[in-house]
């Protein structure tokens, strides 16, 4: 059985991933993603509304084009996790293939979501929801199963392909949480134990690939976080506190940090709304009591006036805008277009890192200018990341022992980085660690 890899997208960015394995006639699409900063530079792009073809053109999801010369059938279409860059274009392209869509239960209600916003495409194809260690039968060669990982938004797996010659790993994204907010740590045992069973291919992610040591846990960015927003307990200034949206683990620390010092956690902003209220309602995490919700303009504005009026230092807002993205609420905030008036000392607490792009650093300057003028002290970077650093990839290529790897979810400058540091660990370039681009094919051979 000839086993090939064609690497959609995602091998010339950080941002519109697909990859498909095919394995005799049998095909597995792995992740549909979405560039977002391609989409925001063009400023009335209503992706709702737009064709496929117009957005390969932008670059903003994989050019699934080269699909057409690929001899086969899809079989399914595989997401690991809910992030946009790998579900996103779930409704531009999955309509395409016969093919059902198989993720975990929360991708699996974010992937539903998705496609119902869509309005140019009717999207048909069957979801299905795999749990972390469950399998699937694809055909009489393949097998799917889902492995527990940890990364920066809940319910992340690692798809594993079994095939006649060996297992076909696909980790994008994951990192070594050993001590996670929410869920278990990655399933190192199962890991292991595949890597014994045998590993024909790893395709990796590889984004922190140049960070020395280890990815630090979700522990550390809790702690880190608590130990800002407890500092201010008597404190009569308002604290607001801008993170990712898809971050619930994060999410949880904060509403838990805010309840702690007596102020009602406040979830701001449309997509805060989508992800958590996914997340509460399928019991994936438990807010205080004292959360609310509020998602669209109005109610989010209402809510504002009513904390004018009763006291900022009773709510702790946690809202959009950390990248200073336009119309989100800490944007609107900072450009004086809410009831939400900041003044002198009032602290504004980024838990997030600038998605390192020229567009985000200059709104994120924006706004943060903005912030500083009314008096607003910010506290930056209570963060910590979502993907794996070197040392977690040496681990990983340790309990697997793959004979090929591809690297991607990056430019050409992380996933050399990453043939580079695979070649330290014995691996030869293009011969079994392999630098791919958007759009190639490559036959693996065992
Ligand atoms: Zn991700």
């Amino acid at each position: 059985m000839e086993i090939e890899v064609i690497t959609v997208g995602g091998y010339e960015e950080v941002g519109r991933n697909m990859t498909a394995v095919r394995c005799g006639k049998d095909i597995v699409i792995f992740d549909m993603g979405l560039r977002l900063d391609r989409i925001m530079i063009h400023e009335d792009a209503e992706v709702e509304n737009m064709h496929s073809l117009d957005l390969i053109q932008m670059k903003a999801i994989p050019d699934d084009t080269v699909m057409n010369g690929i001899e086969g059938t899809v079989r399914a279409i595989v997401c690991t996790h809910g992030h946009l860059d790998h579900i996103g274009a779930l409704p531009k392209l999955a309509h395409r293939y016969n093919a059902p869509i198989i993720s975990t239960p929360y991708t699996t209600e974010l992937i539903r979501q998705q496609i119902a916003g869509e309005q140019k495409f009717g999207v048909n194809n069957k979801l299905f929801a795999l749990k972390a260690g469950g399998k699937y039968t694809i055909s009489q060669n393949l097998t799917l199963e889902f492995v527990r990982t940890q990364h920066s938004i809940i319910d992340s797996v690692m798809a594993v392909l079994h095939t006649p010659h060996g297992a076909i790993i696909y980790a994008n994204d994951f990192k070594f949480d050993r001590t996670p907010v929410i869920g278990e740590p990655p399933d190192f045992a199962r890991l292991i134990q595949i890597g014994k069973e045998g590993v024909l291919l790893l395709i990796t992610e590889c984004v922190n690939i140049t960070s020395k040591g280890r990815a630090p846990s979700e522990r550390i960015a809790r702690d880190l976080v608590r130990d800002v927003i407890t500092s201010f307990e008597d404190d009569k200034n308002a604290i607001l506190v801008t993170t990712f949206s898809s971050h619930v683990a994060r999410l949880k620390t904060l509403t838990e940090c805010a309840h702690e010092i007596g102020r009602k956690p406040v979830l701001l902003g449309r997509s805060m709304e989508r992800y958590s209220t996914t997340a509460e309602q399928m019991k994936l995490v438990a807010f205080p009591k004292s959360t609310s919700v509020f998602g669209n303009r109005r109610t989010v504005d209402r809510i504002f006036r009513r904390m004018m009026k009763e006291g900022k230092e009773k709510f702790m807002p946690i809202i959009t805008g950390h990248q200073g993205e336009p119309g989100s609420v800490l944007t609107r905030i900072g450009a004086g277009d809410t009831p939400y008036r900041l003044e002198k000392g009032d602290k504004v607490l980024f838990s997030a890192k600038v998605i390192p792009n020229p567009m985000n650093f200059g709104q994120r300057y924006l706004t943060e200018t903005r912030l500083r003028m009314t008096g607003a002290r910010i506290f930056d970077e209570l963060h910590v990341t979502g993907h794996a650093y070197r040392e977690d990839h040496y681990d990983f290529i340790h309990m697997l022992n793959p004979q090929h790897i591809v690297p991607s979810h990056g430019d050409l400058k992380m996933t050399a980085a990453y043939a580079e540091f695979a070649s330290e660990l014995g691996y030869t370039l293009q011969k079994d660690v392999h630098l791919m681009t958007n759009g190639q094919r490559l036959t693996v051979h065992k």
